[in-house]
């Protein structure tokens, strides 16, 4: 079912809650998609993988302050929900989660949620504190939606892997759906992060997936990884690139790093371009 009407957009806690009792009791299956705005075509496949799936949809927004190690990240974050809710509306969403700041964490809040292990590396190493916080917050919106199904990008797939983790662990009862990355037709995973770029250096910051790209190939080509890793970081800088956080080769289940993909693996990179920081990952075809 769709329809063009912008979905409802819902602020409080038990409301949200007699909406979902409702649906249970019906029998529905209930999907969710967590968000921070500023949606782009990335988010809108998680909503329509969301509405083929499940008998009602619920995209949540909250620009979650506990995941931003950097206060002028969270401060920079680009929020647009009119915007969202707009383009929301023709993919048939249910309904629009919006929790307040202090509802999600009144000034007593005293939980978290910590993964170890696969949060040590990449992400987990450069942004101190930021997958407590992803963990924190996904957990409570698995809770507080009671979703049976929750969609989320391979464009984080380390968050994809930490919140499948967590779920599991802390026996939530929702099936963690990882969802491939979109692009722009240069081949730049979209972001939210993009709006704070200029058109130049959005088209330079396509580089990134070049570089990812061609190091793939070549590595199935018999290239040994180190020189492509040299060769790849300074093709980026010559891009203007800033910084290279990281450009390596990961097993795909424990981020173990790995120089030849004996196993499932990823190429992971994190870099700044024109201040702002982009990931992206790919997948590595498995050698021998
Ligand atoms: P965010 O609003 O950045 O927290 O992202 C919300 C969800 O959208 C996460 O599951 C992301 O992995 C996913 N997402 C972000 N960008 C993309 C993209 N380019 N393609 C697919 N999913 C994405």
């Amino acid at each position: 079912m769709t329809s063009q009407q912008p979905p409802r957009i819902i602020r409080g806690l038990d409301e949200l809650r007699a909406i979902t009792r409702a649906w249970k009791r019906a029998g529905e299956t209930i999907g969710v998609v967590p968000t921070m705005g500023a949606l782009h075509d990335g988010h809108l496949s998680l909503a329509h993988a969301a509405r083929q799936n499940c008998d009602q949809v619920i995209v949540t927004i909250f620009v979650n302050p506990k995941q931003f190690n950097n206060p002028e990240d969270l401060e920079n974050y680009p929020r647009t929900e009119d915007d969202d809710a707009r383009k929301l509306a023709p993919i048939g969403v249910d309904l629009i989660w919006v929790p307040d700041g202090e509802q999600m964490y009144p000034p007593d809040f005293a939980t978290n949620v910590s993964v170890g292990g696969i949060t040590d590396v990449m992400e987990g190493a450069h942004r101190p504190g930021h997958f407590d916080g992803v963990a924190t917050v996904v957990a409570k919106l698995f809770l507080q939606t009671a979703a049976d199904h929750a969609f989320f990008g391979e464009k984080d797939f380390q968050q994809l892997m930490i919140v499948t983790r967590m779920a599991r662990d802390l026996d939530i009862d929702i099936e963690v759906v990882g969802c491939p990355t979109v692009r722009e037709d240069t081949g730049l995973a979209m972001s939210s992060r993009n709006l704070l770029l200029s058109d130049r250096a959005m088209m330079k910051a396509a580089t990134l997936y070049e570089v990812m790209t061609d190091t793939v190939a070549a590595l199935a080509e018999g290239a040994e990884f180190s020189a492509l890793q040299d060769a790849a970081k300074a093709r980026l800088r010559a891009a203007d690139f800033t910084e290279i956080e990281y450009f390596e080769i990961r097993a795909r289940d424990d981020f173990a790093p790995l120089t030849t993909p004996t196993r499932p693996a990823r190429l992971f990179a994190a870099a700044w371009m024109a201040g702002v920081r982009l990931i992206d990952n790919i997948d590595v075809p498995v050698k021998g």
